[in-house]
């Protein structure tokens, strides 16, 4: 089997060439460095993605919190990420990396809030200082 990967490792984003029957017979042309080969292994074999969106927020002082994968996840499991979180509504406050969903689509990996975001009662006449809100 062949199959033409381009590395997203670094910018320089090398065209590779995987050809191979299982990750034993495996070969690859056209990466510029050993990391290249890791990555257009893991491409063939293991693919994953980082998983990022937004949910609605209840009492915040936006309306929408960005949430992210901890780690990247298989990429077969991203369409089940973005079910998991559909119509999702979370309560402010929320902690940069407080869980969302855990172990999402039993993958192992824990959506996660990518900020911290306070409750809009937070910001106050001080603008939120007295309780740690942004200055
Ligand atoms: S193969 Fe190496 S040099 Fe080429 S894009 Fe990947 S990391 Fe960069």
């Amino acid at each position: 089997m062949k199959k033409t990967v381009i590395c997203t490792t670094c910018p320089s984003g090398c065209e590779m060439e995987a050809t191979y029957t299982d990750e034993n017979d495996f070969s690859v042309t056209g990466n510029r460095c050993k990391r290249g080969e890791a990555y257009c292994k893991n491409e063939c074999f293991d693919p994953k993605r980082m998983f990022t969106a937004s949910v609605k927020v209840e009492g915040g002082e936006r309306a929408m919190l960005p949430v992210r994968t901890r780690t990247a996840v298989a990429k077969d499991k991203i369409m089940e990420c973005a079910a998991a979180i559909h119509g999702l509504t979370v309560k402010a406050p929320v902690r940069m990396h407080d869980v969302i969903v855990s172990n999402v689509a039993g993958s192992g990996v824990d959506i996660i809030a990518a900020m911290t975001l306070e409750s809009a009662r937070a910001q106050g006449a001080d603008g939120g200082k007295a309780q740690g809100g942004r200055k």
